[in-house]
């Protein structure tokens, strides 16, 4: 008898979304509603799940490189603990029209 894998298990797919998210940011820089496209999670689910990926990649010494933030008016760049978040407004000049951090991951050697 032959015990077949359950596709919806919930650890599981936890896990492979995290994977999904590596190996498409290997051929990034992308943005969260550039990635959220690409691999088919809410946007909003994003944030948790890149923290998680970093951690994961710290054990291999490898880095999430982030280009921060950017106001298009201004150019003012925000600080990279907001990274994970979209800011909605400059602080330097009000302007709404923010760029979004993009993530990527170096090639794998
Ligand atoms: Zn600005």
């Amino acid at each position: 008898m032959k015990q077949e894998q359950n596709p919806n298990e919930p650890v599981e797919r936890g896990r492979t979304i995290r994977e999904d998210i590596e190996s498409t940011l290997r051929h990034g820089p992308l943005t969260a509603a550039e990635l959220s496209a690409a691999i088919g999670v809410p946007e909003r689910d994003l944030p948790e799940h890149l923290s998680h990926l970093e951690l994961s990649l710290r054990g291999r010494s490898e880095r999430l490189l982030v280009l921060p933030a950017r106001c298009v008016r201004c150019g003012f760049v925000f600080e990279t603990r907001t990274r994970h978040k979209k800011p909605s407004r400059c602080p330097r000049c009000k302007s709404e029209r923010i760029e979004p951090p993009r993530y990527s991951l170096p090639p794998q050697s």
